[in-house]
Parts: structure tokens; sequence; C-alpha cells
């Protein structure tokens, strides 16, 4: 017997957990649909961090309560529990290859601070996910685990899920199932979307490393001929910290890049007595964002809609404005994108037209033009130390508003290094990724 719903989230992230768990305290009749067994097992990467802290970030000013644990999101006005716990980041260290460390905040001062200033918070995302699938059973919502959802249908009233076990019926979809999201491709949103390429991943956990702060989230940025962005994020629950070797190049083989690190690297010593804990990866296709993710009563969420990631905190934010929005178009009988505009009008107010996607990925990009030997140089400008700041879209504008006063000389020391720092800065988004573009067409055209 097919069954039927006010509305069926799909993926249980953040964002879907978020989603459920809101709809189920709506009082909607609703299910979550999981294709993991064990909802709490990350195996795709994350650095598991909640940012940022100490600014605005998708138009919310997030504060945690340090006497419960409750992280809460006072410009949209709700707060959750943290399952798990987390751990404060008071800094964000940019080592170069040869060891150069460029600092954004004072780990060591805030630790000895009563009231340490942070930058974000690291968190066990299992376990804070597995809570929120609790709270949202518990509000009674059927929980789907281990279910995949291989198609959707648009019916008359409503949609059909189809699953590889079962159908479901539902006014509405909020599809949260990721950045490879196959409803997104499913309703046809991805046609017009621009591919930059696939963001490649090989993570492993490691207990016993020394050497990076566990305070503070710690890159260090490779560059040609070994382009690789290696992403260092503390546990929140114990000792440890999770390293990601994150790359675009398909041809290049990860699991070396972190052996390099581990065994060849400036920073090999610290791995001497690490232990490995665990085992992640991720390959993500890079898309530009949907402006408006809504169609046949499938609204879009978290990653699902914008490009690789709309961080942990934003897919949060996301699944509650869904939920929300749903509901608000449910009560007044109001099936359609106008009955969801309030869910619509926030992500474009807070993501689209608020960041730009080009400015986040870009990131990744310095490693294919500069050479290691050039991040080496170039970093070695930035001496002095900056203060906390973790905004993937806007860290980097703080080295830019060095650059005048380090352009001359470097162009008269190093003058190969300029066009490099000018294409980086000003070169349009798909010139700057065109073999990255051409390398994915390939692939997944295969
Ligand atoms: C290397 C790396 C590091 C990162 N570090 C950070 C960080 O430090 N901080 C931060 O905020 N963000 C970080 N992110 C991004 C963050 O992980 C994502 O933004 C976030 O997890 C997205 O949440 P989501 O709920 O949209 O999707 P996901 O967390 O991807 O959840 C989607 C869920 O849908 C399920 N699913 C997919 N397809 C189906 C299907 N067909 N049927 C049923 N279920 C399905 C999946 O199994 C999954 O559980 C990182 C990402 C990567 C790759």
């Amino acid at each position: 017997m097919t069954k039927k719903y006010d509305v069926v989230v799909v993926g249980a992230g953040p964002a879907g957990a978020m989603a459920a768990k809101t709809a189920g305290e709506n009082g909607l009749k609703a299910a979550l649909v999981e294709r993991k067994k064990d909802i709490g097992n990350m195996g795709r990467s994350c650095c598991m961090m909640l940012l940022v802290m100490n600014e605005y970030y998708f138009g919310e000013r997030m504060g945690i309560n340090t006497r419960d644990g409750r992280l809460n999101f006072p410009v949209n006005g709700f707060n959750i529990k943290l399952h798990g716990g987390y751990k404060d980041l008071y800094a964000y260290h940019i080592y170069a290859p040869n060891g150069h460390r460029v600092t954004l905040g004072d780990a060591d001062h805030e630790r000895k601070q009563e009231n340490p200033h942070r930058i974000a918070l690291v968190h066990d995302k299992g376990a804070l996910v597995q809570g929120l699938v609790e709270e949202a059973a518990r509000a009674g919502v059927d929980v789907f685990d281990g279910t995949n959802v291989t198609n959707i249908k648009k019916k008359k009233n409503g949609v059909s899920v189809i699953t590889d076990k079962d159908t479901l019926n539902a006014t509405f979809v909020i599809a949260a199932d990721g950045v490879n999201s196959r409803i997104a491709d499913n309703v046809g949103f991805n046609k017009d979307r621009e591919l930059l390429g696939l963001f490649l991943v090989y993570g492993t956990t490691f207990s016993g490393l020394k050497g990076f702060d566990p305070n503070a989230f710690s890159q260090i940025l490779y560059g040609m001929p070994d382009p690789a962005f290696i992403g260092i994020s503390p546990l929140a629950g114990q000792d440890g910290f999770h390293v990601v070797a994150i790359g675009l190049d398909p041809a290049i083989n990860l699991e070396k890049t972190m052996k390099r690190v581990m065994t060849e690297s400036t920073f090999a010593p610290w791995f001497k007595d690490a232990r490995v804990i665990g085992h992640h990866a991720a390959v993500e296709k890079l898309y530009s964002p949907i402006y408006e993710p809504y169609k046949d009563n499938v609204l879009l969420a978290g990653d699902a809609c914008w490009t690789q990631e709309a961080e942990n905190t934003g897919c949060l934010m996301a699944g509650w404005r869904a939920a929300h929005s749903v509901t608000e178009a449910l009560l007044e009988g109001n099936i359609s994108k106008e009955g969801v505009k309030s869910y619509l009008d926030w992500w474009k107010r807070s993501y689209c037209d608020t960041y730009n996607y080009a400015s986040y990925v870009k990131n990744f990009i310095l490693s294919y033009i500069m050479t290691s030997d050039d991040i080496d140089y170039f970093l070695g400008h930035f001496k002095k130390p900056f203060p906390g700041k973790l905004n993937a879209y806007t860290t980097f504008d703080v080295l830019g508003a060095e650059l005048p006063n380090v352009l001359p000389k470097m162009a008269v020391e190093r003058p190969t290094i300029i066009p490099k720092i000018l294409a980086f800065n000003m070169a349009p988004i798909n010139v700057l990724f065109a073999d990255q573009i051409k390398a994915a067409q390939a692939i997944l055209n295969a």
C-alpha cells in the first residue's frame, strides 16, 4: 500500500535531519528517507566545523550557550542541541609547503581567556545528525533508513517518491540529498547549471598527530607539480584530527598525496606517532548554484542547490526554513511556489544575492596556478598575525588587502608570479577552471 504524507524529506544530512525534525514538531505528517542504514556514520568527508562564530554568515549571527551546549540562531529564531559536544576554534593557520605559517587569530592567547574569542566550533557531525533524526522520530516522523530514493514523479496533487523498497506519496518533497543530488537532476534543475569540475577528497582521521594547533583549522597549500589543499581540523570529543587531501584533478592519486604529506613533507615529523583511526572520502560535482530551488512541489535544501558546500550551519538553517515554509503553504492551502515564498526569498537573500560561489571555489584553484615554490615565496610575505577569521568567502580578501604593499617587491624579485596573482584575482571562473571543466566532462560523459 502506498503511503501519503504532507512532506517527504530525502536525505538525513544536516539539512534533511533538521527539516524532518521541524516538520514533525510542526505537526505535519512527515517521512525522512535516507539511503544509509547507519545514519550517524559519516563516510563522506567533512571537516565538521560550525562556521562562523564571530561575524554574520548567511544572514545569521550564531552563538553557543556554553551552559547547556545549545547552538543558537538568533536571527532565524531557533536553537539546537549539539549532540556529541563541541570544541572551540580560535585561529586559522595557513601553511606554505616549507612550513611558513600565516596566522589569523591567536589561539595561545584565547586559551587563557575567561571569555575567549571563538571564530568557529568543531562538532561531532554523526552524533548531531543522529540526534536530530531521533528528535524527528520522537516528533512522529516516519524514518526510513537504508532506503534509496531512485526516482521522483510529479502527480496531480503532489509528488511520488520512488524508493528501492516502496513508493511514498506527498504533497511536498524537501530534497536534501546532498551535492550530487539525484533529485535535482531528475527534476531538471541541473540543465541550466554550469559545471566547474569535480571536487575530490581523500580523508583520514588520526590520533596522536602533533604540531597542528588543537584549537585551529590548519591548511597546507601545495602548488604544481603536486597540487593539493590539505585541511586539518581537530576532533570535537577526543584528541585527534580529520585530515583531508582535496584536489580538482582526477588524474592525481590523493591517497599518495596524503602519504607524501605524512612521510616526506616538512610536516612528516608531526605524523611520526600518528595512528589512523578512520577513513572517509568524497567525489562531488561542482555546479553553479540554483537560484530558485523549487519546481513541481519539490524544494531543494542545503548542498543540493549550492556549489559544493552550503556549510553545516547553512544546511541546518535551510532545513529549518524549508520545513516552516512547507507548513505555512499547507496551512494556507497554497500548494505552489507562492506558498513556499518565505523559503525561496530567504535562500536568494542569504545565499545567492550575498555570496558569490566563485569566491569560494577559487580558493582551490590557486594550487593549479602557482607552483609550490611560488606559494612558499608568496605566503612568506605575510608575517604579521591577522585577526581571527574563518569565512571561506572573504578570508582571502584579508590577504588581498596587503597586496599593494607587497606586489612592487614581488614584481622585481619574481616577475613570473605577477600574472598568476592577476589571473587568480581577475580571470572569469570558467577560464580559471577550464582544465577542470574538461576533465569533469570527459568523466561524466564517458
Ligand atoms: C572535504 C569537505 C570538508 C567540509 N568541511 C566542512 C566544514 O568544516 N564545515 C561545514 O560547515 N561544512 C563543511 N563541508 C560541507 C558540509 O559537509 C556540507 O555542506 C553539508 O554536509 C551538506 O549537508 P546536506 O544535508 O545538504 O547534505 P549531506 O550532508 O551530503 O547529506 C545528504 C544525505 O542524503 C543522503 N542521500 C543522498 N542521495 C540519496 C538518495 N537517493 N536516497 C536517500 N538518501 C540519499 C546521503 O546519504 C546523505 O546522508 C565540507 C565538505 C567536504 C566535502
